[in-house]
């Protein structure tokens, strides 16, 4: 089979495409092919990927069995896109879901689908727990990020992609996370005096949402016990506790759910990125049963029936997720990564932050990580940068890397910690 690639053309993005492009600025090449941790340039040139399509690619590129399932599927003639009717592929995916994922953690949740992205996944979240409680206050922390459009960048605490609808955004009330406001200050209870007080000033909230990791925001760990406190608050105040799982879903942190680790039951989970486990569009939100109060239709969307999406979805579950060996393997890796990363901080007075998979160094200054992240690419390393100023080496490894590619990875970082 010949696959019709167009000349290559750079001029064509200067001419043709928006100015809000991005990750293409801070790694200028054209990629032709992906396979596990390699991108691979048009000319041929091998890059390893850090990036992992910013965490929806938790198991590589083109993993060989998703793909085989795929191109049974497609060639067979398979319903493609579904809206929301029944399906074969959305059965089977559901049914995976629930065997691999809910009943091995005795959870009850119903799914939604929503539209097909992460921000879909929070607009929908917090649409229900407003319609479930009555209410339209959301609590939602400092260095949080949920999204772009409009309701999730309510939620979303950076300045630079809230500028331009800054006006707009409302029925928010921002709170610090933890740490936020130094080691020796617990923010749980900040937020609590202000709920409990009646002049506190915020209004009984409909929802709380948190990340249990912030990933864009820093790589910035809730502890355990500030976390339990921050669900346990959001049950006494009747609020819904959302926790966003699309960054540190799908194992990321090394459990499937992130909130796994802190043994909270949140209300309502968001789920995209590595959901589909081949990089295609796929987000869901999954909804303790007595908080599924939509009518029918009330929610709706024509993309959210992706079989696509559902079939790689379903094989991943059954392939990775069917028993520990993804777990162990995770556990394996990141101690490594943690170690070596230890030792390079060491070096450079960086710090190490993260958990799992999603883990990297503070620099503590965005100039120093840039030159890092830049000299990592000129070695053909993929890699990217987060926190408020984008002063963090973010590493998001595809879980099942190998542990070849893992110490490359780690020696070309190394080495362009120590040359900037
Ligand atoms: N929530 C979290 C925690 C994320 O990291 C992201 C994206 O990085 C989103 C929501 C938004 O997802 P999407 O970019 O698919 O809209």
């Amino acid at each position: 089979m010949s696959i019709h690639v167009a000349a290559r053309n750079d001029d064509v993005y200067d001419r043709l495409e928006s100015s809000v492009r991005s990750y293409c600025r801070d790694y200028p090449r054209s990629f032709a092919k992906a396979s596990g941790s390699t991108l691979f340039t048009e000319e041929g040139d091998e890059y390893l990927d850090l990036l992992a399509g910013c965490g929806a690619l938790n198991y590589g590129h083109n993993h060989p069995r998703l793909k085989e399932e795929l191109m049974a599927y497609v060639m067979a003639d398979g319903l493609a896109m579904g809206l929301d009717l029944h399906s074969q592929a959305k059965s089977r995916f559901l049914e995976a879901f629930e065997r691999c994922v809910l009943a091995p953690r005795s959870l009850d949740y119903r799914v939604q689908f929503c539209g097909p992205t992460g921000a879909n996944a929070i607009e929908a979240a917090i649409k229900l727990a407003r319609k479930a409680t009555g209410r339209r206050n959301v609590l939602a922390f400092t260095n949080g990020f949920h999204g772009c459009s409009l309701g999730a960048l309510s939620l979303t605490a950076n300045g630079h992609h809230r500028a331009a609808s800054r006006s707009l955004l409302d029925g928010v009330v921002r709170v610090p996370f933890d740490g936020y406001l130094g080691k020796g200050v617990d923010t749980a209870l900040y937020i609590e005096k202000l709920l409990r007080d009646p002049s506190g000033g915020v209004d009984p909230p409909a929802a709380i949402v948190m990340e249990v990791v912030q990933g864009e925001g820093g790589l910035n760990e809730a502890g355990k016990e500030w976390a339990a406190s921050i669900s346990r608050l959001a049950d006494e105040v009747g609020a819904v506790l959302i926790v966003d799982e699309i960054q540190t879903g799908c194992g990321r942190t090394g459990t499937f759910f992130a909130f796994e680790r802190i043994g909270i039951r949140p209300g309502i989970v968001t789920l995209a990125k590595s959901l589909s486990g081949f990089g295609l569009p796929l987000a869901a939100v999954l909804v303790r049963p007595d908080l599924d109060v939509w009518k029918p239709g009330e929610h709706n969307g024509t993309f959210r029936g992706n079989c696509h999406a559902f079939i790689t979805a379903a094989a991943a579950l059954e392939t990775f997720w069917k028993d520990d060996a993804l777990t162990k393997r995770i556990a394996r890796s990141s101690a490594f990564l943690a170690s070596e990363l230890e030792k390079i901080a060491g070096r450079k007075g960086a710090r190490v932050r993260g958990v799992g998979m999603m883990i990297g160094l503070d620099f503590g200054s965005s100039e120093v990580a840039a030159a890092v992240k830049r000299k990592c690419f000129d070695n053909r390393l993929v890699v990217e940068n987060c926190g408020p100023s984008d002063e963090v080496l973010k590493l998001l490894p595809p879980l099942n890397i190998l542990e070849s590619d893992l110490k490359r990875a780690v020696s070309i970082i190394s080495d362009a910690v120590d040359a900037v």
